[in-house]
């Protein structure tokens, strides 16, 4: 008979963990939201969290090719702007590392890979909350269940892993290394906007812009084979209430365009997604941190595999697969 392995959390690790046991072990996925991804999700075909793969991303890039996805470029032809505080400068970029994205979304990606598991059984709307090693198994808890096995594999982000009841209790150095490291992008709020053209490509420009005033201090193409799109970052202290105007505003100062060439706009506020983010994350992170987290003091019976685990492209999709991969060799 198959040991079995609960796996918490259906983000691409928890995912792509179990495409990799599934055929050894009998496997469960606990997710809390009422859908998988994690900080993978799409609207309407539009990445509202993760959208750029780069060139070293080689356990990606592959992933990406087995699941029989195609990837594009980002596009980033032309001048960009800034935004500065009184007037709309054009520039051209340095050259920076090319960014790649998957044809039809990153979600796309998810569906696939979700369809992929024929053995695993994925558990939606169940909340974990403790998860103890007992004598001769593992007994993880959610709000109304319990679910026995002989590890257990946590793919939370390790901020959220530590709301969870563990038995045996984290080494104190372990609890504060994930205390201090914060959930690569918990403190973003991302914004698509449809237009009725990509307007801005007839224009020269790349999409790519830099503002001093907000809401939306980044700005980058994020077209699509069918839908005219570009995304941004919110500001960090960007006023949320009237949001959609004040985007509206801004693009038709930054791009000079009339507001009747916006079709939609989508918003996904990362610091208020209780299952991504913490309190903590709440503070903006001015730069990629040094991340990769040793659980080798800890059981195991019970596994750490988020991409903030990784010592390697920790926070990106990479440090995902590749932190999965050490695992499920483990
Ligand atoms: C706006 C944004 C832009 C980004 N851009 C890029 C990019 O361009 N390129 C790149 O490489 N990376 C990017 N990232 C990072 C990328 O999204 C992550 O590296 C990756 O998605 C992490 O996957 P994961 O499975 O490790 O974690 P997660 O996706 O966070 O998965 C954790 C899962 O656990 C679930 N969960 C939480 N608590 C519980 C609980 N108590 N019980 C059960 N389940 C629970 C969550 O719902 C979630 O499904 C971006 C992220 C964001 C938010």
């Amino acid at each position: 008979m198959k040991k079995k392995i609960t796996i918490v959390g259906a983000g691409i690790s928890g995912l792509y963990l179990a495409y990799l046991l599934e055929e050894k072990f009998d496997v469960t996925i606990l997710e809390a939201r009422d859908r998988v991804g994690g900080r993978i999700y799409s609207i309407d075909g539009h990445d509202m969290g993760p959208s750029w793969i780069w060139s070293h991303h080689k356990e990606m890039l592959q992933l990406i090719q087995t699941l029989g996805l195609e990837i594009f470029s980002q596009y980033t032809q032309g001048y960009a702007l800034y935004d500065t505080k009184d007037k709309v400068e054009h520039f051209m970029p340095q050259s920076s590392m090319p960014s790649r994205r998957v044809n039809g979304s990153l979600g796309s990606l998810i569906d696939i890979l979700k369809k992929s598991l024929k053995q695993t059984n994925i558990f939606l709307s169940q909340v974990v909350q403790s998860i103890h090693h007992e004598t001769d198994k593992v007994v993880v808890k959610t709000q109304t269940q319990s679910y026995e096995s002989d590890f257990s594999i946590v793919t939370l982000p390790p901020r959220l892993a530590l709301n969870l009841d563990l038995y045996p209790k984290l080494p104190e150095a372990l609890h504060v290394k994930m205390a201090n490291t914060a959930t690569w992008m918990g403190h973003s709020a991302k914004c698509v906007i449809e237009f009725k053209s990509s307007f801005w490509r007839e224009q020269g420009l790349s999409g790519f812009a830099f503002s001093h005033n907000g809401p939306l201090v980044e700005i980058h193409d994020a077209s699509t084979a069918t839908k005219a799109a570009l995304f941004g970052f919110v500001s960090s202290n960007a006023n949320m209430q009237n949001f959609k105007q004040s985007i509206t505003e801004q693009l038709v100062r930054i791009f000079k365009i009339d507001p009747t060439q916006i079709l939609s706009i989508h918003l996904v506020d990362w610091r208020d997604e209780q299952y991504t983010a913490s309190f903590e994350d709440r503070r903006p992170l001015s730069t990629h941190l040094e991340y990769g987290i040793n659980t080798n003091s800890y059981s195991d019976k019970i596994l750490f595999s988020a991409t903030e685990f990784s010592f390697k492209e920790g926070g990106y999709l990479e440090g995902a697969i590749l932190r999965a991969q050490e695992i499920a060799h483990f």
